[in-house]
């Protein structure tokens, strides 16, 4: 069984030395990092490619310019973010003063999944630094190009008693885990999360839990349906379908089904080509374990677009199911791929009752443009974040912590939020002598 004592000792008192609660230091190393991501962009680009088939646009997009928007926005708001706060204090404690001093951790384990292989170990990592921790970060092994990469970049430019990469399965996040880190932030499935907060729990570490669910779009009679199509076609399909914050399914009005059921057929004919499986850049799934479990889907309900897979590729064609019950194998988990059902609904009371009732999902759309639907729908559901009119670009503004809730997850990230989350925010009132 692997060890790690000897490198969670060494960051513990790397850690105690204060070199990493210097914001110059903080920034130097965020910077470093920003200078690798740029350097090392085409060997991204063709890791993503070898693991995922990710487009080269996608891999510039989603991977490398979303984490250096996060390290640009960190780098210029540290200096604020990390002065200590002065806060009123009550006349009852007269003569006295109170401030919050935010303080790292220590030393943060960070565990990646392999959808988004750079994104989501990076920019949690940029976090873990950017709030004065040292870090061990584990990408997936389901993406090895990418995380023998991370790990090269990472190594060979940190010292390992500050920033390390380290590579390998399940036995090596469970060897990790038996370490008493100071923070844990653990990005992938809902049945794992459970595995790491036990985990956490046993050595009362704190967590941040970003898990998945079954995120829907509904979508509401008096939507532009136009619109809708393009923005759901288009969040789901991205990355095969294997995107955490993509639609899970589709919750729509029954009077606009069939019309916008054909106007995303259009939409993923002019965004992917007319025949998809040879369009050379559409990502494939990420092993035979997910296709298999995928493939069985594409005989739930009536197949009204796509269908087409390959296991020798690993592809499966941009599908939508007409004919879905909450019963069917479809409904029952998370989907995680190009395949997107459709279940109706009559009055929007129902559609809000159908998602309560279910354990609440990390994304959540709504097509309207009816701020009493808005309302209904924003007031009596709980979901870890959203859009409305839109999908998943919530989660690209540093403005709006992402982050689940309930079997989604548990707290947040992405700008100040990530600062927040990797910090300890120290109270502190001082008294007087005189
Ligand atoms: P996963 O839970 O299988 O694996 C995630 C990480 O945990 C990997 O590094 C893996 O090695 C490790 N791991 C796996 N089994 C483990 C175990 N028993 N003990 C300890 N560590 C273990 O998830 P995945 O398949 O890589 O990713 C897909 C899931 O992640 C989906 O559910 C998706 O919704 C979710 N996800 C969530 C977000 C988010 O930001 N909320 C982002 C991407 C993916």
């Amino acid at each position: 069984m692997e060890n790690y004592q000897e490198l969670t000792l060494k960051q513990k008192s790397f850690f105690r030395s204060g070199q990493t609660k210097d914001v110059a230091f903080r920034i130097d190393a965020l910077t470093k990092l920003k200078e690798l991501m740029s350097s090392h962009e085409q060997d991204m680009i063709a890791a993503l490619k070898a693991d995922l088939n990710k487009p080269e646009t996608e891999t510039k997009r989603a991977e490398i310019g979303l984490v250096l928007g996060e390290i640009n926005f960190m780098i210029e708001n540290l200096s604020a973010w990390s002065t200590p706060n002065e806060v009123e204090t009550p006349s009852t404690h007269s003569g006295a003063t109170s401030f919050i001093v935010p303080e790292p951790y220590g030393s943060a384990l960070v565990i990646a999944p392999w959808n988004y292989p750079v994104q989501l170990a990076v920019a949690p990592l940029a976090g873990a630094i950017a709030a004065g921790n040292c870090a061990v970060l584990k990408p997936s092994e389901l993406t090895p190009h990418t995380s023998n990469l991370l790990a090269k970049m990472i190594n060979e430019n940190f010292p390992e008693e500050y920033l390390r990469v380290v590579e390998g399965e399940v036995e090596t996040s469970t060897a990790l885990l038996k370490e008493k880190f100071d923070y844990i932030f653990f990005t992938g499935s809902t049945g794992v999360g459970k595995i790491v907060a036990g985990a956490a729990a046993k050595n009362l570490t704190p967590v941040t839990l970003e898990l998945g669910g079954k995120s829907p779009a509904i979508v509401h009679e008096d939507a532009d349906l136009d619109e809708a199509a393009v923005r759901i076609a288009r969040g789901k399909f991205a990355n095969a379908g294997q995107t955490c914050v993509a639609p899970d399914y589709l919750l729509v009005h029954r009077k606009v089904k069939d019309q916008l059921i054909g106007k995303m057929k259009e939409v993923i004919t002019n965004t992917y080509g007319e025949n998809v499986s040879e369009n050379l850049d559409f990502p494939h799934v990420v092993s035979e374990r997910h296709f298999d479990r995928l493939n069985e889907f594409l005989r739930n309900g009536e197949v009204v677009a796509g269908g087409h897979s390959d296991k020798s590729r690993l592809f499966i064609e941009p599908t939508i199911l007409d004919h879905i019950s909450w019963e069917d194998p479809v409904m029952q988990d998370e989907i995680f791929g190009p395949i997107l059902p459709v279940l109706v609904y009559d009055e929007i009371a129902e559609a809000i009752d159908a998602v309560v009732e279910r354990p609440k999902p990390l994304a959540l759309y709504l097509f309207s443009d009816n701020e009493q639907v808005q309302d209904d729908v924003l007031n009596t559901i709980s979901f870890g974040g959203g859009a409305i009119n839109d999908t998943i670009n919530h989660m690209t503004s540093h403005y709006l912590p992402f982050g689940g809730v309930g079997n989604s997850g548990m707290g947040a990230y992405h700008g100040k939020a990530s600062f927040d989350t990797f910090s300890h925010f120290k109270s502190i009132l001082k008294r007087s002598n005189k």
